[in-house]
């Protein structure tokens, strides 16, 4: 999230009269936190309350300070794809607040009171599976204590030997990324789709996160503003291809990926 289109988004909502901004999303894409000092500046000038999405950012830091602990309510999530997983649906919420970390508590378990056969507020079933929970704990201090390091000696791999042919992924000083993603920008889009084919076809996986903005959703087209440009991320959806990358990538797996991009591109310029 651009925290200058941030304020103009609100400023043009607040000026426009008919809704009242009340909270800012921002999500931790990739790995790497949001830009939180800046997000937050502008969050506390207009009295905003802002949720981190740290689905992706769980792991991650800006200095000390940790994903997940940048919004008024952060959340997160364990699914297999995320930075860590367990082995099916699991999810955290965070929150310095004792109010809301009481009301999160009861509408996780159907809007429980004292016990959950008292049902005090309309909630959902969000339970943390119990082997679910398992998995976590088990693969807690991996994570923290050799994981995380192993991922970003696999992505400072990737970035040296990619960064002369395509752009490489920036991680902003004193910020730390989980890497969720190692995702790379190609010229344009006919590159890009014919370098994902080409690797497909030697069994290399590769993902586009993401096809379509936010704003290209269906889901959401009833609050386009004609006003509101979106260039960069429509841009960058048609150039973005993300690598395969997890904390036990060898450098000779590295070093086989980053051979095939460059036969590829030399190949095609
Ligand atoms: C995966 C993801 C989610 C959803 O997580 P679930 O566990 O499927 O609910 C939300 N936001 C972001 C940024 C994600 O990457």
């Amino acid at each position: 999230m651009s925290p200058e289109s941030l304020e103009e988004a609100i400023q043009n909502v607040i000026q426009e009269g008919k809704l009242v901004p009340k909270v800012v999303i921002a999500v931790d894409l990739f790995g790497q936190p949001a830009d939180y000092p800046e997000i937050r500046k502008i969050t506390q000038k207009y009295n905003l309350l802002l949720l981190e999405d740290g689905a992706q950012g769980f792991g991650g830091r800006i200095g000390e300070k940790k994903a997940c602990s940048f919004g008024d309510i952060s959340t997160t999530s364990f699914f297999p794809a995320k930075p860590l997983g367990c082995y099916g649906d699991g999810g955290a919420v965070f929150t310095d607040c004792d109010e809301w970390a009481e009301l999160i508590r009861s509408y996780k378990v159907h809007g429980k009171g004292a016990d959950k056969y008292d049902n005090v507020r309309i909630g959902l079933n969000s339970r943390l599976d119990t082997v679910q929970a398992a998995v976590l704990l088990a693969k807690f201090d991996c994570f923290e204590g050799m994981e995380l390091n192993l991922i970003n000696d696999a992505a400072k791999q990737y970035s040296e030997k990619l960064k002369c042919i395509v752009k490489t992924p920036a991680v902003k000083n004193t910020f730390f990324s989980s890497w969720a993603q190692y995702t790379i920008l190609f010229q344009n889009q006919s590159q890009r789709d014919y370098v994902q084919e080409a690797l497909k076809k030697d069994e290399i996986p590769t993902m586009i996160y993401y096809m379509k903005g936010m704003h290209q959703q269906e889901a959401f087209v009833k609050y386009l503003r004609e006003d509101m440009v979106y260039s960069v991320t429509e841009k960058v959806c048609k150039r973005c291809l993300s690598l395969p990358i997890h904390p036990y990538m060898k450098e000779v797996d590295v070093i086989f990926v980053v051979e095939k991009l460059y036969g590829l591109l030399e190949g095609k310029k």
